[in-house]
């Protein structure tokens, strides 16, 4: 569900037409919809009622200050990948028991900030990581709250690039290694276990992959607390996909996510942490475009439009499929043709869509890259020296720039010639 509808022919964000907000900021931009991310936040806590849980929006998929504060204020907590991503929870008012710490490759300085910041847990991924982590902390005189990351070596079905639970992939601890690794933990002095995280990938829209994640994390608490580890919290990761086209790929709705839960870890009497990122941001957001050109080459169509891949990565990087709609509805009778939808970067994978049956459209007409609130903004540059895409968030009949765009004097204003040649 989200607040991206037409309205007498237009294409609005909750009550605001986006060719206003085009005319106004200018396209490229991103639009976020306030009351769709309070939806989403509102509707997978719910599914979570009565049981000790706290939902920490993995804030990687889209972390815009405004954004972060919207969630904060409905109680979120966050899951961390970086120490840049530590400020921004803090700046954005996140309490230091509300935040989770995952990734591969932490360092001293980030464990530092994190131990100051009082955080919930490190998911902790590798040996390497966990002793590190114990020197850092006995140096700082204090213990580092841990989940040890356990890679169950479950296939998420997903895309190559966003399957992280396979034994093949760089993240977490052996499922066959999890035993030992705590036996380790238990002996290290900086470290105070205090529970087990998996996350297995993103964009999962099938129950079973996170069914049998859930059932061997079960089986794991069980054999750790008979070896004598106080398990009391259990991280289950995020991954909860979104329609990104609606038809082959619903999710499930998060309470029967909630089921699968309860029944393979409900008997264990514990505190559930939960990272959605992509289920909340996703479809809260679009990539609001224009036409520049309309090029007809032998029997194909390219309508170049001003979103490029710098903008939005993730057609090129993950074959990733975004409805596109024109902002302005056109009559039933029109019939669609079949184009490219790229943009003006010089890389042959600038693309926002290929060969989609599309409305006709022309120079200057707007069009929104739909469900680009996840993984979208985040992942922008300025390749190309394009001007960073700016963001904007609508609430109700009202907008507001959330991150300006950068302007070439900006790119410019960062570098600086070296010594020499001045
Ligand atoms: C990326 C990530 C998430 C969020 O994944 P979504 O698919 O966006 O829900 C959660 N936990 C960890 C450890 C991640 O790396």
């Amino acid at each position: 569900m989200h607040h991206f509808e037409y309205r007498d022919g237009i294409l609005h964000a909750e009550e605001v037409p986006l060719d206003e907000i085009a005319r106004s900021v200018g396209t490229p931009v991103y639009v976020y919809s306030a009351r769709t991310l309070e939806r989403h936040y509102r509707v997978f806590d719910a599914a979570f009622a009565n049981r000790p849980h706290l939902v920490c929006y993995a804030m990687k998929a889209n972390s815009n200050q405004a954004v972060l504060k919207l969630l904060a204020d409905l109680g979120a907590g966050m899951d961390i990948v970086s120490g840049g991503e530590l400020a921004r929870a803090q700046a954005a008012g996140v309490p230091g028991e509300r935040i989770v710490f995952s990734g591969v490759g932490k360092t001293d300085a980030e464990m530092r900030a994190a131990l100051a910041a009082g955080i919930r847990s490190f998911n902790v991924e590798s040996v390497p990581e966990l002793i590190r982590l114990s020197e850092v902390a006995a140096a700082q005189g204090c213990r580092a709250p841990v989940s040890v990351r356990v890679n169950p070596d479950v296939d998420a079905g997903t895309h190559e690039k966003i399957s992280t639970g396979r034994r093949a992939d760089k993240f977490g601890i052996s499922w066959l290694q999890a035993r030992e690794v705590y036996d380790l933990a238990a002996t290290l002095p900086g470290i105070e276990v205090r529970g087990v995280a998996m996350h297995i990938g993103s964009q999962i829209t099938d129950l079973a992959p996170f069914e049998k994640a859930f059932t061997l994390m079960a089986e794991l608490i069980r054999m750790l607390r008979e070896a004598g580890h106080d398990i009391r919290h259990a991280d289950l990761g995020g991954g909860l996909g979104v329609p990104y086209h609606g038809d082959t790929d619903i999710p499930p709705e998060p309470k029967e996510y909630a089921a699968v839960v309860d029944r393979t870890l409900g008997h264990l009497d514990l505190e559930y942490v939960m990272e959605p990122g992509r289920m909340i941001a996703g479809n809260a957001g679009i990539l609001l475009g224009r036409v520049i050109f309309v090029k007809e080459v032998e029997g194909k169509t390219f309508l170049i439009g001003d979103t490029g891949m710098n903008d939005l990565i993730r057609p090129t990087l993950y074959e990733a499929f975004h409805h596109i709609l024109p902002v302005r509805r056109p009559p039933k009778e029109v019939q669609p043709v079949t184009v490219d939808v790229v943009g003006p970067v010089c890389e042959t994978g600038d693309y926002m869509a290929r060969d989609r049956a599309l409305p006709p459209m022309q120079r200057g007409d707007f069009y929104a890259v739909m469900t680009a609130g996840a993984y979208g903004a985040v992942q922008s540059c300025t390749y190309n020296s394009r001007p960073l895409v700016p963001e904007v968030l609508v609430r109700d009949d009202a907008f507001a720039v959330i991150r300006p765009r950068l302007e070439a004097e900006d790119l410019i204003a960062m570098d600086r010639l070296a010594p020499w040649q001045e």
